[in-house]
């Protein structure tokens, strides 16, 4: 007899002579209640224990963590809360769990130490809530795509070149550790390594994406993107996983419009799919907000949070807006900035990009028509000669969650960028030649998958919406 996923028993239509269930004891009191959980809901099952009929012996295995089978009648749970429970018949031990020494115990622990255990804190309520809705999250990102005929490319892992200049790479190198060769200046001589170049890890797919878009018109790359952030944010992996959409013969409000409607799908998809795990994570969340003082309470409980970006347009505001916003504003009553805005052409800090999303326009925010000196060498140059067509939406509580632009197509104006960078032509001759065949107006941006798990799930702190965090000094698992 094959199991049953407890999330099936919990919606069956009937009561049922005979059901066979497996699980992790959750909890067992009084020697005869276990609350069985199986990964499949966030609801436990609760499984009455014959105790009359059962060994000491089992009795005494029946501990939180151990896995166990039962089998026995589905019937109505008298209890509150559920409709039905399972009264146990037989009950096997399959895996024992050592109460004196297996972490994850009832009570509330702290997230510091769940992410010095994240193989065994994937057994907690509420991280097997946030790592369903991840999942959750992810196909939707592919059903969005792929109903509008995205094609899903999957671009290098291993790159030879550096997207965003920010010179936050890993190198990849299959070099011994000693022997190295070296050239005659003392450098290493990557000629001689396994690629025959410096080769390191993705920054961002936005490069070989643009080249497959300017053929198969509108693409998307979903996958793993590794940046070593010299600092501990909570909102920065060394490992993280970014959707980036390009399409030709998209402009900058093209590329607004698709990435807003993008994101309005995937929390609308969510929000229906997930509707159990969003209300356990709601009610973990209001717990924590009573601690707060009453000032610092969020105004809304997660589920109208949500609602609320479903049911708003993002404000969409020039950066020349927002620095006069910022310029003429007190950010609390008295206080200033911590960094003062006084000059166009700075680059916002995260405390202005939460002012003007959370206190000033108390929505979503699309920023747009930056200034060119703060972006990255391949967007497009406006008329005025110093903005570029990039935009950011800043969303409440996170600040930046996509990073996007109209790219620059005009190949002698993205020649001379890239001169007066530095930026070496010859590295990305076969970037060039997107401008010099065919090219044409496009746009893209990227959106950082856990910011947005972060954002539905109520989340604070990045490493705990991905499995196994990668942070500075942190690579334990
Ligand atoms: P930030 O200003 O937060 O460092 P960025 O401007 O460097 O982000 P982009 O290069 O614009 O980032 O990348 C696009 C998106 O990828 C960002 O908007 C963000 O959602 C996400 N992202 C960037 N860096 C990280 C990171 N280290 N960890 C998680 N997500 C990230
Ligand atoms: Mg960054
Ligand atoms: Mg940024
Ligand atoms: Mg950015």
């Amino acid at each position: 007899m094959k199991h049953t996923k407890i999330k099936e028993l919990l919606q069956s239509a009937d009561v049922k002579a005979e059901v066979y269930a497996k699980g992790w004891v959750r909890t067992f009191r009084n020697n005869q209640f276990v609350a069985l959980n199986d990964g499949s809901t966030i609801h436990n099952i609760q499984c009455v224990v014959d105790f009359e009929n059962t060994s000491a012996d089992t009795l005494k295995r029946i501990t939180t963590g151990a896995a166990i089978a039962v089998k026995g009648a589905l019937i109505e749970s008298k209890g509150a809360g559920q409709r039905f429970e399972i009264q146990v018949k037989e009950l096997e031990i399959l895996g024992d769990s050592d109460p004196e020494k297996f972490p994850m115990q009832p009570k509330k622990h702290s997230l510091e130490f769940l992410r010095e255990n994240a193989h065994l804190r994937v057994r907690t309520n509420a991280f097997g809530a946030i790592m369903r809705v991840r999942s959750v999250l992810s196909f939707a990102v592919h059903q969005y795509f792929q109903e509008k005929g995205f094609v899903y490319v999957n671009t290098p892992i291993i790159t030879g070149s550096d997207a965003e200049g920010a010179g936050e790479m890993f190198k990849v190198t299959a070099l011994p550790f000693d022997g190295t060769p070296r050239t005659e200046d003392g450098k290493v001589d990557y000629k001689k390594d396994f690629f025959g170049k410096e080769t390191n890890l993705t920054v961002s797919g936005q490069l070989e994406g643009e080249t497959f878009a300017m053929a198969l018109g509108q693409i998307y790359t979903f996958g793993p993107t590794f940046r070593a952030e010299n600092s501990n944010t909570s909102r920065h992996l060394a490992e993280f996983w970014m959707i980036e959409p390009e399409v030709a013969f998209n402009d900058l409000e093209d590329n607004m419009d698709l990435a807003e409607d993008f994101i309005q799908y995937v929390i609308k998809y969510v929000v229906e799919k997930c509707a159990d795990d969003l209300k356990f994570l709601e009610g973990r969340l209001l717990e924590e907000e009573k601690q707060k003082p009453q000032a610092e309470r969020s105004e809304l409980a997660l589920l109208d949070k949500l609602q609320f970006v479903l049911n708003n347009n993002f404000k969409r505001v020039s950066y020349t807006e927002a620095i006069d916003i910022l310029r003429n504003s007190k950010p609390n009553k008295n206080k200033k900035f911590n960094y003062i805005i006084d000059e166009w052409g700075a680059d916002l800090q995260s405390e202005h990009e939460r002012y003007l999303v959370e206190k000033h326009f108390k929505c979503p925010v699309i920023l747009f028509d930056y200034p060119a000196n703060i972006k990255a060498f391949y967007m497009r140059l406006n008329e005025d000669g110093k903005t570029v067509r990039a935009m950011d939406i800043l969303f409440p509580g996170i600040g930046e969650i996509v990073g996007g632009s109209q790219r620059e197509e005009r190949y002698d104006v993205l020649v001379e960028k890239m001169k007066a960078l530095g930026i070496d032509e010859e590295e990305l001759w076969w970037y060039l030649d997107t401008r010099r065949f065919g090219s044409a107006v496009h746009s893209g941006f990227g959106l950082g998958f856990e910011r947005l798990v972060l954002f539905v799930t109520g989340m604070t702190n990045i490493r705990d919406v991905i499995p196994f965090p990668r942070t500075p000094q942190n690579a334990e698992f």
